[in-house]
């Protein structure tokens, strides 16, 4: 059976088709500037030579789809003959709230849950819900599975996730930690403990999600315990834009010195902070560790106060565990960034780290990284949210 993964934001989507019987990936692509002026779709058959780019005008998430089908449906950069052949279709969606724990077959139920959650997302839900939306007018007979970023965090118990504010802004307004990039912290658990050859349920592991969003995430026997990321995906370690924990008297007080609005200065936490803000350089660490080599002192200070966090966040989660097997590094740093990861676990001996910088060196490649008698092993795991989100889609519906 083929699975069509979309993942729809704002004015992009990203989509994958997969074949789940030997869970083969047959085709990819991305959709940039939909409803804007320039809108393109860049499409990749597997084991073709060449991407196909298509420049047509996408008013809208439906336009984007309908190309989508037709690239994938195309006799000579297609891979399948006919829609028929697309057996379900699995979407990312951000938020469910405190509804779903699992993925869930769309249905009229689920849809009115992801609209309540909208004000908790307001960004991600209505893209995602648009991508729903388009495919069920496309593709009415197919079924549709939703893979939701907060899912696999509920298991968490009240006192991680509770915040110590009036209790009742919790039960009128659904305020607690709810934490996100659940897909890829179970991905990579799920990896972790078959690369060491153990049952999940018997493992302790540490997850570190590190892109431009980043997270961790405390695992104890596969069920997520502890996450950095809390109400929104602004919580926890310093991001490549988003400044993470800080004391929340700075948004009054900026908001008073700069004569703005709290919401003006939650966008400038989100978008103009993190390693950017820090640094006045870049978001990208690729851009930070070039700038740092060149003597660039904000760019280093950038570096170790994100390094600083994530260590925080392990040590944090390594006391709640009480101890801990393994510790993952996945996502765009987290695969790519060799320095990063050492500037992380280096200093750890004491606490069962043995950290092999030979081994170290390496991208994107799944990995054991720690030296052979280190009693933590960490790991490196790219992620693979859309294998999952397959997966899922699969379970539900073949
Ligand atoms: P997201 O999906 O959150 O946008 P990714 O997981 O793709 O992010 O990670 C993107 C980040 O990964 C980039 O901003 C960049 O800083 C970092 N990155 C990617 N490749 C490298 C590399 N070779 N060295 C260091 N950092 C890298």
């Amino acid at each position: 059976m083929n699975v069509l993964v979309i993942n729809c934001g704002s004015s992009s989507l990203k989509y994958q088709l997969l074949e789940m019987t030997t869970e083969t990936l047959l085709a990819k692509g991305l959709v940039e500037r939909i409803g804007i002026s320039g809108s393109v779709l860049n499409h990749q058959k597997i084991g073709a030579a060449d991407k196909i780019v298509i420049e047509t005008p996408m008013d809208d998430h439906k336009d984007a789809i309908a190309q989508v089908i037709a690239a994938i449906t195309n006799e000579t950069y297609g891979v399948v003959t006919s829609m028929d052949e697309i057996g379900a279709v699995g979407h990312r969606v951000v938020h469910a709230g405190e509804k779903y724990s699992d993925s869930e077959v769309i249905n009229a139920d689920v849809l009115a849950a992801l609209e309540e959650c909208v004000e908790l997302a307001p960004l991600h839900n209505p893209p995602n819900l648009l991508g729903i939306s388009a495919c069920t007018q496309l593709m009415p007979a197919t079924p549709q599975v939703a893979v939701f970023d907060t899912a696999f965090h509920q298991t968490m118990p009240a006192e991680s996730y509770i915040y110590a504010i009036p209790y009742e802004y919790y039960e009128n307004y659904g305020v607690r930690r709810y934490g996100f990039h659940g897909t890829s912290h179970k991905y990579v658990a799920e990896r972790a403990a078959d690369m060491l050859g153990k049952p999940i349920d018997e493992l302790k592991i540490i997850t570190c999600h590190l892109g431009n969003g980043a997270s961790v995430s405390a695992i104890r026997n596969g069920k997520c315990i502890d996450t950095s990321m809390g109400f929104t995906p602004l919580e926890g370690l310093v991001m490549g834009t988003r400044s993470g924990d800080l004391d929340p008297a700075i948004i009054s007080f900026i908001a008073d010195k700069l004569d703005i609005k709290a919401d003006d200065v939650i966008g400038i936490l989100n978008k103009k902070s993190g390693v950017l803000g820090i640094s006045g350089v870049s978001s990208d660490f690729r851009d930070l560790e070039s700038a740092a080599a060149d003597g660039n002192e904000r760019a280093l200070l950038a570096l170790s106060v994100f390094a600083h966090r994530v260590r925080f966040y392990i040590g944090a989660y390594m006391a709640e565990l009480n101890g801990v097997d393994a510790l993952v590094f996945t996502a765009g740093l987290g695969e790519n960034g060799p320095d990063m990861r050492k500037a992380i676990c280096e200093n750890m001996n004491n606490l069962g780290i043995e950290f092999d910088s030979v081994r170290n060196n390496i991208r994107g490649k799944e990995t054991i990284i720690s030296a052979e008698s280190s009693k933590v092993k960490v790991l490196l795991i790219p992620t693979n949210e859309e294998l999952m989100i397959a997966r899922d889609t699969y379970r539900l519906t073949k």
